[in-house]
């Protein structure tokens, strides 16, 4: 069909819906999505808790006890397991509501007209009949028929696993074409690769082709990260270690120490219950989702979840100049013409502001050449000013916005002369060729093109001067004046024009590339972001390299590394210079270099690699559709929430909402802490855990009596696993987390360092509790009463070994390291209270046969917790000595950055 006739049968205009109409659309044909994957109902998400080695083992551990007529044993054991299971349900199930909310901030947007207007609205609420504006980077929303197409490609590699982008035309195609042939339809789900167009949408949601090949949305991610699942294989081969010692020790005390079957059975249940780690994966699991949930709170998101882990070791951050280093309010401060420098004043959008040339006010509109000026400026420009009470922001593009600004301070009337002045053609700016330009037709007059764009491309187009007679056209004074306005850090762009022959009614890039007549410069302002200097200055506290990599000029980019602090000297290189390099010297420069003037896209691919090469860690920002190969080639791909494309979103693995630098870095902070946190995590859990079943192998080895009881093994597990172990999952950042350098990438969560620690406080834990139940022993005290001091004094030990594992790299004797976190003194309350339910109240003591302890006792076993503390605060002061963190390769070479002064 004819793209008008498909405009008619849909009741529709190149105008767009009425959005009364969009309305009712969308309430008869439903929002615009595919359906959701089948959810897991709430029984099957709760039975999969129960889905584990670990938890298996415990189930037939308690099913043998009842069999053999240990009911309350099998109670308790049945209580950890329920317990454990609802512990996680719950937890697992907010997690992941959570993570739905984060992930719905980035829902896809779309451009469509509606009113006669174009605006943005949520993909969702598309309706058949809108009319969709694609630009390079949009993913389409909706299956369209194009009624106006400009060199527009597609990327449909989603539906067709064409991977090549195909040419898109409004020409109707046979009615049996092919998918993949169907060059004037454009498909849901895939992307423009280049040029523009515009389609009206004929079908959305399930009845769009990607509906019919996928009649779902991909399953539900799942909650973990490599070294989540490294763990969790790392708990299953524990869990089998176990139950290999188990039965040795089973044997060992049936036929060695001639246990009864029954007493030893019920010894290694204690044993299997005490050794093995059943809270772990869910306390990790926890720990990654608080660390996604606390990054999002400082506006990034992240859409894949093993980032949560790289960030943590990310080494480098590239990232873009202007809008994420800097604020992208940008202000016209100076113009060059043939006539000479004006500087203009003012602030932000606001038109207004005065014109100063040689300290003299001057009349713009009596000027020779600024009113031609600044109506290139406003004609050949996608943007609008708009004021809402008092303040002036841009619709579109800052730097556009800031030439429309300019026009109407020069005296110009925007919308008047946009009206009669028609556009008939334009080529976009690209990255690419960094210029746009646009053709117009005045009545009476002859057709011109206004070209604006990056100077050193304009100047080479030109080949004369407006206004001036007196000066002829001398390119190299032209190139002075850039480096002199770029040098304070001004943005550079060049406008000139050029008056085409009668009838010209469309552009080519010839008619533009030559015989321009240059109307003059312009410089703009465009400050850094306060908070990205802080964050630069955070990032090389922390051993993070930071590299700008903008299209903008060699001198503008130098002077803003100056003014964030990038380097002590930056060191720039320009996309060109970048080119002509051989290749081995390739990644030697780019380790240098800070900073990358004049790169495009392409260049940033190359970089990630050359950068990646000796093995650091790359964060890069990116925006464009161009830059979608680069941040998925990166570590972690950063786009801009605010200002990217659909395609950079869909390649990144974090997205931005406030495009802002330092939300990277905020990133990385929460990054590590995520990482610091299952750190303690594990270094809390095993040692508890090896304490406690080395207490039991031991007694068995020696034919003592078991100091603890198997059910006030499962007591202890259950009652400290959760109220203790969890906590770590949300200590918030240590002090000296950005102070340190990046864990180096690859390493496994059990360090050398890690594992001595794990078997030195077992082996402290067993020398407490063994120590004081000799000693319960020798004061002539019942069994009874001894375990329950022991049973007391494991918990104790436990609560104080908390505190010492919340800071990995510092001291936890200080105050805030008494006091702790909410969640620390919560657990460590619920914890304190039920232990004195288990010595006081008679119910426990019938079901645990433990006995009431005097308030002596209880001070001793604090005593001991105590000594546990600073045991274990001296051994981190001395392993720190003896096992220091090792620097990364890079940090040994280049020596470790500097602290920024202030
Ligand atoms: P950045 O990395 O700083 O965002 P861009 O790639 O967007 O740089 O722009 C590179 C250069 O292209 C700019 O320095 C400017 O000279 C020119 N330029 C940018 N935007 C436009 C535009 N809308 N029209 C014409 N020229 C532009
Ligand atoms: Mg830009």
């Amino acid at each position: 069909m004819a793209a008008d006739e498909v405009l008619g049968a849909l009741a529709s205009s190149p105008r767009g819906l009425a959005s009364t109409e969009a309305s009712e659309r969308l309430a008869r044909h439903g929002p615009n999505r595919l359906p959701q994957g089948k959810q897991r109902s709430a029984f099957v998400r709760f039975l999969a808790q129960f889905h584990n080695l670990l938890i298996y083992v415990l189930l037939a551990a308690g099913i043998m006890a009842a069999a053999i007529g240990h009911g309350p044993d099998a109670i308790v054991i049945f209580g950890v397991v329920l317990l454990n299971a609802v512990i996680g349900y719950v937890q697992e199930g907010r997690a992941e509501r959570a993570l739905d909310a984060i992930r719905r901030m980035i829902d896809p947007r779309a451009s469509v007209m509606r009113d006669g207007r174009r605006m943005t609205v949520p993909a969702e609420d598309v309706v058949p009949g809108d009319i969709v504006i694609l630009e390079p980077g949009d993913r389409v929303p909706a299956d369209l028929r194009l009624i106006s197409a400009r060199n527009l490609k597609a990327d449909e590699a989603a539906i067709t696993g064409e991977s090549v982008p195909v040419d898109k035309t409004v020409d109707p195609v046979e009615q049996d074409a092919p998918l993949g042939d169907r060059f004037s339809m454009a498909f849901s789900g895939t992307f423009v690769a280049a040029g523009h167009g515009m389609g009206v949408v004929t079908e959305t949601g399930a009845a769009t082709e990607l509906g019919r090949i996928s009649s779902m949305i991909g399953a539900v991610e799942q909650l973990t990260t490599p070294l989540v699942r490294q763990m969790n294989a790392f708990a299953r081969q524990i869990t089998i270690a176990v139950l290999g010692v188990s039965a040795l020790v089973f044997a060992y005390a049936v036929l060695v120490r001639s246990y009864t079957l029954d007493e030893g059975f019920m010894a290694v249940v204690g044993l299997a219950v005490a050794a093995i780690p059943e809270g772990l994966p869910a306390v990790m699991t926890i720990a990654l989702a608080v660390g996604v949930q606390r990054m999002a709170r400082r506006r990034a998101i992240i859409r894949r979840l093993p980032a949560v882990e790289t960030l943590g070791s990310v080494s480098i951050i590239c990232s873009d100049k202007t809008g994420t280093l800097t604020r992208n309010e940008m202000t016209v401060k100076s113009v060059f013409t043939g006539e000479g420098a004006v500087t203009v004043s003012g602030a932000g959008y606001e038109p207004v502001g005065d014109f100063e040339r040689g300290g003299k006010l001057i009349d713009p509109p009596a000027d020779a050449v600024l009113p031609q000026l600044a109506r290139a400026g406003l004609l050949c420009n996608d943007a609008h000013l708009t004021q809402k009470d008092e303040t002036w922001t841009v619709d579109g593009d800052p730097m556009e916005g800031a030439l429309v600004c300019f026009a109407r301070k020069a005296g110009l009337d925007a919308a008047d002369l946009r009206e009669t002045s028609k556009r008939l053609d334009e080529i976009p700016f690209d990255a690419r060729h960094r210029y746009m330009a646009t053709l117009h037709k005045d009545e009476g007059a002859a057709p011109v093109v206004y070209v604006k764009g990056a100077p050193e491309r304009i100047l080479a187009m030109c080949d004369k001067v407006a206004g001036a007679d007196s000066e002829p056209y001398d390119a190299s004074i032209w190139h002075e004046r850039i480096e002199q306005l770029a040098a304070q850090g001004q943005r550079v762009i060049a406008i000139a024009c050029r008056t085409l022959p009668e009838g010209a009614r469309t552009l080519r890039s010839p008619d533009v590339e030559r015989g321009l007549t240059l109307l003059g410069l312009v410089g703009l302002i465009d400050p850094p972001r306060k908070e990205a200097m802080a964050a630069v200055a955070e990032c090389r506290a922390a051993g993070i390299r930071v590299k700008m990599i903008t299209g903008d000029h060699k001198a503008t980019a130098l002077a803003i590394a100056g003014q964030l602090g990038l380097a002590e000297h930056p060191e720039v290189i320009t996309g060109q210079e970048l080119d002509a390099l051989e290749a081995e010297d390739f990644d030697a420069r780019a380790q240098a270099a800070t900073v990358f003037a004049r790169a495009s896209p392409e260049h940033k691919l190359r970089l990630v690699e050359a950068l990646q090469a000796d093995g650091s860690v790359i964060a890069m920002t990116g925006d464009g559709v161009n830059d979608a190969p680069a941040l998925k080639r990166a570590d972690v791909g950063v786009a801009m929430g605010d200002k990217g494309t659909e395609a950079a979103k869909e390649a990144a693995e974090m997205v931005l909402t406030d495009d802002n630098f330092a939300s990277i870095v905020a990133a990385v902070r929460e990054g590590r802490t995520v990482y610091d946190n299952l750190t303690k995590v594990i270094a809390w859990t095993l040692p508890t855990n090896g304490g406690e079943a080395f207490t039991i192998i031991l007694a068995i080895l020696f034919g003592l009596t078991l100091p603890v009881t198997p059910v006030q093994i499962l007591w202890i597990n259950m009652v400290t696993a959760v109220a203790l172990g969890l906590t770590l999952a949300f200590e918030p950042t240590e002090p000296n987390a950005m102070s340190r350098p990046a864990r180096p990438p690859g390493q496994g969560l059990i360090s050398r360092r890690l594992l001595w620690r794990i078997l030195f406080v077992s082996a402290l834990m067993v020398a407490g509790g063994f120590g004081l139940y000799a000693w319960a022993n020798e004061r002539g005290l019942p069994v009874e009463e001894g375990r329950t001091m022991v049973v007391n004094a494991i918990v104790a030990m436990e609560i104080f070994y908390l505190f010492s594992v919340r800071y990995v790299h510092g001291p936890s004797t200080t105050w805030q390291g008494v006091l702790g976190t909410r969640a620390v003194l919560i657990g460590v309350a619920v914890v304190v209270l039920a232990q004195l339910a288990f010595t006081y109240i008679p119910f426990m003591q019938t079901l645990f046969d433990s006995r009431p302890l005097a308030v002596s006792d209880l001070a001793i076993i604090t005593a001991i917790g105590v000594a546990l503390l600073l045991i274990v605060e001296i051994e981190k002061r001395v392993a720190a000595r003896l096992m220091p963190i090792r620097k990364p390769k890079w940090m040994r070479r280049y020596g470790r950055p500097r602290p920024p002064r202030g």
